[in-house]
């Protein structure tokens, strides 16, 4: 990677070259048309979620063995960077299950992997991800929901007290990857955190039999990322069988915590392939509008001004993606990439939203009619500088990664 130039890092292999055209072509003829009607309605897209399970896209990074495609980290943003340059809330019904099945496949015990990745692979079963609380997003070890084991006797059982919040796919997912304090004691706080594959009935609220005391509240309702629902999680009294620790009871238990960052490295580096996608959109709808709309007798695109917005959100995307690339491939290279998949979360997610503004504005009045997809771009684009780590705490990440590097 020393001698990597920009063109390293864009450059694509036949089998991803193939890819990315399929799910461009799928973008455009599937996702793109059809948004605005899921927005509008914040309704589950079923029909393109059964398309992308048709495509194999739940089981990009799964290996053959258990039915996926096995592909690697860039891959995989390159196509969720074509999935978001659709609409972002069809990347999110798949982010949260790639975090998920990152988790079983570099922690779980074969057993766990055998149980549960040839189904997710299919999109069988859908995966979420939950660290966050009603009170707790960044400061992940303040987290209060806890489990503790009740039954010692054989299968071993544990009861999950507590609530959650922000859970992406919370309702229609199977298995919930949680993160709950299991030694309430530990100091440092993060050493008694321990990671549970939470089972439950997809679509259902109200959990009974072996998934009882696990409930799913209504679906938040949110200023964007429709579709896709967000919810709260109510665990009062679940019980959760020992098994279900991930990396299995004996090697897992109180390793939840370095679990879950792992997987939030190869989650920034997703976050950020969406900021790529969604910026790409805003610059597509803003060549188009600004060669179609006139003022003062010529088409906008020839006012500097507006020339200038245009090469500042072609430059951004441009910087944008090569980061992300660049993260992804040396994660796919076993070379650390948490400094680097920190800066393009961080880089990349701001460059969605600053593209989104830039062509929003060149949407004039328009850009505020819901007839018009730049709407819903505006309405979208946030969430990037939220999830998986605010802008803020990139930086903090970023700050302190390059500390530890460069100690003197
Ligand atoms: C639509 C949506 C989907 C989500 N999906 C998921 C999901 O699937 N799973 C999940 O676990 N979570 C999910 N989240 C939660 C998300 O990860 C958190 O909202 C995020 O981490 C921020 O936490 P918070 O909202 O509690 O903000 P807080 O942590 O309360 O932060 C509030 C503000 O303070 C700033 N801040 C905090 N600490 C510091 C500091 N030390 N220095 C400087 N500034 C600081 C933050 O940057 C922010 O600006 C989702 C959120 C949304 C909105």
């Amino acid at each position: 990677m020393a001698t990597a130039t920009p063109d390293t890092y864009t450059e694509k292999t036949d089998e991803q070259k193939a890819i990315i055209e399929m799910v461009r072509q799928f973008a455009d003829e599937q996702i793109i048309p059809n948004a605005e009607h899921y927005d509008h309605e914040d309704e589950f897209p079923e029909p393109i979620v059964e398309q992308m399970r048709e495509l194999g896209l739940f089981g990009v990074t799964i290996p053959e063995e258990y039915g996926g495609m096995g592909l690697d980290l860039t891959t995989y943003v390159m196509i969720v960077e074509e999935l978001s340059r659709g609409w972002i809330s069809i990347s999110g019904i798949i982010n949260t299950h790639f975090i998920g099945s990152y988790l079983l496949m570099k922690f779980g015990t074969d057993e766990q992997k055998q149980r549960w990745l040839p189904r997710m692979a299919t999109g069988e079963i859908r995966a979420a991800f939950s660290l966050s609380e009603p009170e707790v997003g960044s400061d992940v070890q303040a987290i209060k929901t806890s489990a503790k084991k009740v039954d010692d006797s054989e299968p071993a059982m544990y009861e999950i007290n507590g609530q959650k919040m922000w859970v992406t796919n919370g309702l229609m997912s199977g298995l919930v990857f949680v993160l709950v304090k299991t030694d309430p004691d530990a100091d440092p706080r993060h050493r008694g955190m321990t990671c549970f594959v939470a089972e439950k009935e997809p679509g259902v609220g109200e959990n009974t039999g072996e998934y009882a005391g696990f409930t799913v509240p209504p679906k938040l309702k949110k200023m964007g990322y429709k579709g896709v629902e967000s919810t709260e999680l109510v665990f009062d009294g679940y019980r959760c069988p020992a098994e279900n620790v991930l990396g299995g009871e004996q090697a897992g238990l109180n390793k939840g915590f370095a679990q879950m960052m792992d997987a939030l490295e190869v989650g920034r580096a997703n976050v950020a392939a969406r900021g790529v996608g969604i910026a790409q959109r805003a610059l597509e709808l803003a060549l188009r509008y600004s060669q179609e709309r006139k003022t003062f007798g010529k088409p906008i695109a020839e006012h500097q001004a507006i020339q200038f917005k245009l090469a500042d959100m072609a430059t951004q995307i441009e910087a944008a993606r090569l980061l992300t690339l660049k993260s992804a491939r040396l994660k796919d290279a076993g070379e650390r990439s948490d400094l680097e998949a920190g800066m393009a979360k961080l880089f990349a997610s701001e460059a969605g939203r600053f593209c989104v503004e830039e062509s929003f504005r060149i949407h004039g009045g328009y850009g505020y009619s819901k007839e018009y997809e730049i709407e819903r771009l505006y309405r979208d684009a946030p969430l990037l500088l939220i999830g998986e780590g605010t802008s803020e705490i990139q930086r903090m990440v970023i700050g302190k990664k390059l500390l530890s590097r460069h100690k003197i």
